[in-house]
């Protein structure tokens, strides 16, 4: 199982553009893999899995889901695309907040043993890591507007998340690299990291337990998002 977190632009050109690139990751896994992606929505307007498009997750994972036998998750946001024997299991209905706790798409891909591929981005694409936050408690969390269908009407639901600016989950680097948990190479031009899901996962677990804001930036970098997730601590109190 392989969850992939992409940048085509990255990744150079290539003959009939993003769709090879997904023939070649879906040859690599074989039949008895499952190739997931991350279909993320805007959650402006009434989440339709098979037609809202993906909101910044780049061409690879837009063209992904709209692939023939792709399934996609059902959550208003923060949906999943998946293809191949475990993708029924992985876009199986999930609660909306977490939206990316032990039961969502990439809790289900770290228990069933994934692995996580980032082709051309960094770990700050890295939504695995909110997996670890959510699993470690953080205290902080931020609410998000967003659409959601009840009775089949549209209202608007606040969801809460761990959200911060994510610059931070780029210390991942470090700590995989020091344990020798990280493989690293190129895919065209773009620089490739691949690791378990679940050597991520528990080594963030572990930072997180020995300091659950190590992913906020500090206060005096003045990140807005980071320090509206520090004020959420406050506010919790
Ligand atoms: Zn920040």
């Amino acid at each position: 199982m392989l969850l992939v977190h992409t940048s085509f632009r990255a990744v150079g050109s290539l003959e009939r553009g993003p769709i090879t690139l997904i023939d070649a990751l879906r040859t690599a896994l074989g039949p008895q893999g499952t190739l997931v992606m991350p279909s993320m929505t805007d959650g402006q307007a009434v989440f339709d899995p098979f037609s809202t498009p993906t909101h910044g997750m780049g061409i690879t994972a837009e063209l992904f889901w709209r692939q023939p036998g792709v399934l996609r998750s059902t959550h208003p946001g923060a949906s999943f695309a998946a293809l191949g024997p475990q993708a029924e299991w992985i876009c199986k209905p999930q609660p909306l907040s977490p939206p990316h706790g032990l039961d969502s798409p990439v809790g289900r891909v770290y228990e069933l043993g994934g692995q996580i591929l980032l082709l051309g981005v960094g770990h700050s694409e890295n939504t695995s890591l909110h997996l670890a936050e959510a699993i470690a408690r953080v205290p902080y969390s931020v609410s998000h507007p967003c659409v959601v269908e009840v009775d089949g009407a549209a209202r608007v639901e606040m969801i809460a998340e761990t959200d911060h600016c994510c610059r931070r989950f780029r210390l991942a680097d470090d700590w995989l690299r020091a344990r020798g948990l990280q493989r690293e190479g190129k895919v065209g031009n773009a620089d490739a990291r691949l690791c378990r899901s679940s050597d991520l996962v528990d080594v963030a677990v572990e930072q997180l337990k020995a300091d659950p804001l190590v992913f906020l930036c500090p206060h005096e970098e003045a990140c807005e998002e980071c320090d509206q997730a520090c004020a959420s601590i406050v506010n919790r109190r």
